[in-house]
């Protein structure tokens, strides 16, 4: 059985970067019938919180994602403590007191020296004096992992065959001075807990696994599958960010944005599948293959998003439109088939719908004034059909000699008050007579 999860921090709305992954993620669990947790890291107390956490839940919901289970990091203290214990009893987690301003002036000593700024493990050799004399001063230690410094390869599923040298890192902290957890420990517990085959993620983890490999194996965890994904970017070529807030997935759903679309450019921007509407999760995730994710950053481009979003609508069939079009008041598969295709949003439709239930402005050029008059009179009595527009405009040709857009352009410009839009041989039979007359002079 394949388990996956995907693993926000709460600390922020999600956008565009972060639903890549939750979406790659559910592609995965899909495609092999597996089981898809998602899970809160919310053990950075100052800066989670619960509102954030349910907006991404509604966030992920809105995207199509139905996680099988739901878990806090928050709530599975205890089992990061006996994880702590554990590593503390076998020596490989070892209490630390520098300050901050310590261990920069280390950094800064160690670059002029032209070393690498790694941590030289002062602490190891701390006595149990010198321990007792620092707690003293009201120091509290922070907790490093002792890295065993060889490279630890793994066979990435996207890029491959890596290997992160260990011991090129300085010893990571897990454990904060006020006993709170980072993200590295409570990962991998979790990921042993929760038997997580395959961690799907963002390739700026590529060297965090480095270490949790080693963490995997100090608690004598299974080692799950790793692939790691190219970084979405915006269109300027930067990182989204959480921070900004802008470009939050609730964002483009409250511009009018489809699902679908915020879905497949999240997800498919840097791959060789192509975007273009997908009607189903689904469907993506049984032609999704991790060899199609390319390596390079992939730009997330919002003019192409603009033009997928307007695809999907073109092709919405009424039945998935009608309970959105009733929302707004509005309703005939006529109408809808007539009006989609000049949709960039959904909610365009109810301006479209102007054009049957009125208020039209017609637009009337002084110099077509008296054209139009006559077409008034020439207009064929209902009932009305498709047929109806050429009868009407083979008579206006006949008595007026124009053709091509001289005839055409001042009847839409009349009837529509746009230049462009539906075919009028259709809207002319859903509009009526009587609408028709109201907007010729
Ligand atoms: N909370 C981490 C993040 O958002 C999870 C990374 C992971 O998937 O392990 O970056």
């Amino acid at each position: 059985m394949i388990i996956v999860r995907w693993a926000p921090s709460p600390t922020g709305r999600i956008h565009p970067g972060n639903a890549r992954p939750a979406l790659l993620n559910w592609f995965f669990a899909r495609r092999h019938a597996g089981r898809y947790v998602l899970r809160m890291d919310d053990t950075d107390a100052a800066r989670s919180t619960r509102a954030f956490a349910d907006g991404i839940e509604q966030d992920l919901a809105w995207l199509g994602v139905r996680p099988d289970s739901l878990v806090r990091q928050s709530e599975r203290t205890a089992l990061y403590d006996a994880a702590r214990d554990r590593l503390i009893a076998m020596g490989r987690l070892y209490p630390c007191y520098e300050t901050e301003e310590e261990l920069d002036r280390k950094r800064a000593r160690a670059r002029l020296l032209g070393k690498p700024p790694i941590y030289d493990r002062a602490a190891l050799s701390l006595t149990d004096e010198d321990r007792a004399r620092l707690e003293a001063e009201g120091r509290r230690p922070h907790w490093r992992f002792r890295l065993d410094g060889r490279p630890v390869q793994f066979a990435d599923l996207i890029k491959g065959q890596q290997t992160v040298n260990t011991a090129s890192m300085s010893d990571p902290v897990l454990i904060r001075a006020d006993g709170s957890y980072l993200y590295t420990l409570p990962s991998v517990v979790d990921d042993i807990d929760l038997g997580i085959t395959h961690v799907i993620r963002g390739e700026d983890h590529v060297s965090n696994t480095g270490t949790q490999i080693e963490i995997f194996e100090a608690l004598g965890g299974a080692v799950p599958v790793f692939a790691h994904h190219n970084l979405l970017t915006d269109a300027a070529g930067q990182g989204f960010s959480k921070r900004l807030g802008s470009q939050s997935i609730a964002q483009f759903r409250e511009a009018g944005y489809e699902p679908m679309a915020i879905a497949i450019m999240a997800s498919l921007t840097g791959t060789s599948l192509s975007i273009e509407p997908y009607e189903t999760l689904d469907e993506i995730a049984a032609r999704l293959d991790f060899s199609m994710i390319s390596h390079g950053p992939a730009r997330f481009d919002t003019a192409e998003l603009d033009a997928l979003n307007a695809r999907i609508l073109h092709a919405l069939p009424y039945e998935s439109a009608r309970a959105r079009l009733s929302a707004l008041g509005l309703e005939g598969e006529a109408m809808w088939l007539l009006l989609r295709d000049n949709l960039r949003k959904f909610d365009d439709i109810a301006e479209w719908a102007k054009l049957l239930t009125g208020p039209v402005a017609p637009v009337i050029a002084d110099e077509d004034r008296e054209f139009l008059a006559l077409a008034k009179s020439l207009l064929p009595p209902e009932p009305w059909d498709e047929t109806t527009w050429g009868q009407w405009t083979d008579a206006l040709k006949a008595a007026t000699g124009r053709k091509g857009k001289a005839l055409f352009l001042p009847l839409r410009l009349a009837l529509t008050g746009r230049p462009d839009g539906p075919e009028l041989k259709s809207l002319l039979p859903l509009a009526g007579r009587k609408a028709c007359l109201a907007r010729l002079p």
